[in-house]
């Protein structure tokens, strides 16, 4: 069972007191309070843990500080919806807000080559108003002798150059906790001129003991990709690792499964899975068509695969997208023909906007 408290409850009041001693008393129950910063307001919490099948939620519900309680599954209990569309559904990251309801382009390099190409990609964000980012500095690769990523050496001048360029979020893959580290020193020594969404990649969403480690941090929110082999199960209950440990802000990104039958794309594009992401936790679903599709293949259409993915996430509502773009494509030391050109993202952008524009739409039509 959660307990929700009041907005803005002060923990050292008379009914915060009151109502904690109750709580205290129930037989065989352990507390865990959860601190959850919303747009407006501080919510806090409390966390019922044990048999919760003989507390009668009206109990609950009259102690002085509490606005309601839930009855919740034993699955997703920080992250989950379980049913309640009140919880929060999202958090604030560096003047960005991030929920069910907001969509954000992650527009950028695969990974991290040249200061020359970081600045050229900045800047073509700002021209365009988008204020996040994607910057891979720690690659895993499938084969040790391809390109690693240039890793803490290029921290500085990515960093330093999304403050010129007035960049607020960059998500940066990492694939240890010394990473994070060596972000947070770097972010110092610059003097935080941005922000930065720690990513963990495929092929980390079930590495538990990294999950731990980045859940005990709460400084950095957490983009989360679904493996590319595991059920949607699998990957929410991932998540739910770093919530545990206290850090809930998380965005679910989907991006692709590897089957026998994903032989036109690069993994089986599973976008129609943002919906059941949005209803089943209370945090933001994205996509990364790139990812997903890994080719610049286009339909007779003369729509790429890459911007028809992208659409069919923002149809079904998707919160964030992560795509891949690159000046000079074919200097890109990773993932190069897959990456959008700057030429294109006008071009990208408009769709979006319209796809957008029609999921809008469709939400008006359901209210009706
Ligand atoms: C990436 O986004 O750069 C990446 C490697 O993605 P994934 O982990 O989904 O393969
Ligand atoms: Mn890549």
């Amino acid at each position: 069972m959660i307990v929700i408290l009041k907005p803005n409850v002060d923990e050292n009041s008379e009914a915060f007191q009151q109502t904690w001693d109750s709580l205290r008393k129930l037989p065989n129950i352990r507390l865990q309070r959860h601190s959850v910063l919303g747009q407006q307001q501080h919510l806090t919490e409390i966390y019922l843990v044990g048999d919760t099948s003989k507390i009668h939620r009206e109990e609950i519900e009259s102690l002085p500080a509490v606005e309601r309680a839930i009855r919740i599954s034993d699955e997703f209990r920080i992250l989950g919806r379980h049913h309640d569309n009140h919880r929060i559904t999202g958090f604030n990251y560096n003047g960005i807000h991030f929920d069910q309801d907001s969509l954000h382009i992650f527009a950028g390099l695969c990974a991290v080559d040249n200061p020359k190409n970081v600045e050229i990609m900045m800047k073509a964000l700002q021209e365009r108003r988008l204020q996040c980012t994607r910057m891979g500095a720690y690659k895993p690769r499938t084969n040790p002798y391809s390109f690693q990523g240039h890793g803490k050496a290029c921290l500085p001048y990515v960093f330093e150059l999304a403050g010129k360029y007035d960049i607020k979020v960059i998500a940066m893959e990492v694939t240890h906790e010394d990473h994070v580290e060596e972000i947070r020193e770097t972010l110092e020594k610059t003097g935080n001129p941005t922000g930065v969404m720690v990513q963990i990649g495929t092929r980390n969403t079930q590495n538990f003991e990294l999950l731990k480690a980045i859940g005990k941090q709460s400084d950095f929110p957490v983009l989360l990709k679904r493996g590319f082999g595991i059920t949607l199960r699998e990957f929410l209950n991932a998540a739910e690792y770093l919530a545990s440990e206290g850090n809930d802000n998380v965005i679910f990104c989907l991006r692709g499964m590897k089957t026998a039958f994903s032989d036109a794309h690069r993994n089986m594009v599973d976008f129609p899975y943002v919906p059941v992401v949005k209803r089943l936790t209370r945090m933001p679903a994205g996509v990364d068509p790139s990812h997903s599709v890994g080719s610049r293949e286009a339909s007779p259409d003369g729509i790429l695969d890459i911007f028809h993915a992208t659409a069919q996430g923002v149809i079904a509502g998707a919160n964030l997208i992560l795509v891949d773009f690159h000046p000079y494509p074919k200097d890109a030391l990773v993932d190069g023909p897959q990456a959008l050109r700057l030429e294109e993202m006008d071009h990208f952008l408009e769709d979006i906007r319209i796809v957008r524009a029609a999921y809008e739409k469709r939400l008006e039509l359901i209210k009706e």
